[in-house]
């Protein structure tokens, strides 16, 4: 068998050439403002040669003029982020849908209350409300996440990601955690490097620690329901279980941001549950 033989059987994607602006290093989402500075770098290359394509319901979308990858610029301008090429279709589907949330629905979810965690590069782009959903066509799911946002659908952090579109109803979940404990995980602080941790504890007295931003619970036969905060503080000498992200089993359905969808946070410096959690944790 000749050499050459041998590579034509190789799988296709290490046959792939990299781009030199967008995978040398490989990039997926940077600050668009700090890339348009030359100074000379590999990312003000990757400035140079992104290119507008459209605008989009929210952002730009944006191509390499080199491999022809796509790219979303976020809609205030900052982060520009690279589109995984088997999200481009649903890509389109989002631009060209209205997501909005019928205001029978908004009631629901309002009541159930939604935090704002930080997730691209510091930025509030979401209002996450734990809830779960049934669709028109008879489909239930339980624990969805709705996410109100700008921001398109993405991010490959999980693959269960829906349009908010042809909701039949939206009810509180059992996976959901409750309000003071969502807000709490939302701004947890960071003790080690990436890691920001809430003890909480259920209902049977197992205690666990949350980490970062969480909206539900599904572990060890334990729902969100069953989770309260602990009065004891979190201690790196205390072995306890880390649980599960929701990105590990809930499923994202996107809607459209809209004006005052901020109410929907309840982690706003106003909102009276924020204060009660400023006196729990003594900040
Ligand atoms: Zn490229």
């Amino acid at each position: 068998m000749s050499i050459e033989v041998i590579c034509s059987q190789l799988p296709s994607d290490t046959r792939e050439l990299k781009c030199r602006a967008c995978d040398d290093p490989p990039y997926t989402e940077v600050n668009w403002q700090y890339a348009s500075q030359d100074k000379g770098d590999k990312l003000h290359d990757l400035f140079n040669q992104l290119k507008p394509a459209r605008k989009l319901k929210f952002g730009h979308l944006y191509t390499c003029q080199l491999c022809g990858s796509n790219w979303v610029l976020s809609d205030e301008g900052r982060v520009m982020s690279r589109v995984p090429n088997d999200r481009m279709v649903m890509l389109d589907e989002w631009d060209a849908a209205k997501l909005s949330i019928d205001p029978e629905h908004l009631l629901v979810l309002d009541g159930i209350g939604g935090t704002a965690p930080r997730y691209w590069m510091g930025n509030k782009g979401v209002i996450s409300v734990p809830c779960a959903i049934s669709t028109r066509s008879g489909e239930r799911i339980d624990p969805a996440i709705v996410w109100i946002t700008r921001r398109p659908p993405i991010d490959a952090f999980t693959s269960r990601v829906r349009l908010y579109r042809d909701i039949g109803a939206i009810e509180p979940s059992r996976f959901a955690l409750p309000l003071d404990v969502r807000c709490a995980t939302v701004s947890a602080g960071e003790v080690s490097m990436g890691f920001s941790p809430t003890r909480v504890v259920a209902a049977n007295g197992t205690p666990f620690v949350l980490h970062w931003a969480t909206s539900l619970f599904n572990q060890a036969g334990i729902t969100g329901s069953e989770i309260h905060l602990s009065k004891k503080r979190f201690s790196r000498d205390e072995q306890l279980t880390i649980a599960e992200a929701d990105m590990t089993f809930a499923a994202y359905f996107l809607a459209d941001w809209f004006e005052n969808a901020e109410n929907l946070d309840k982690m706003q410096p106003q909102s009276s549950l924020y204060s009660k959690l400023r006196s729990f944790w003594k900040w």
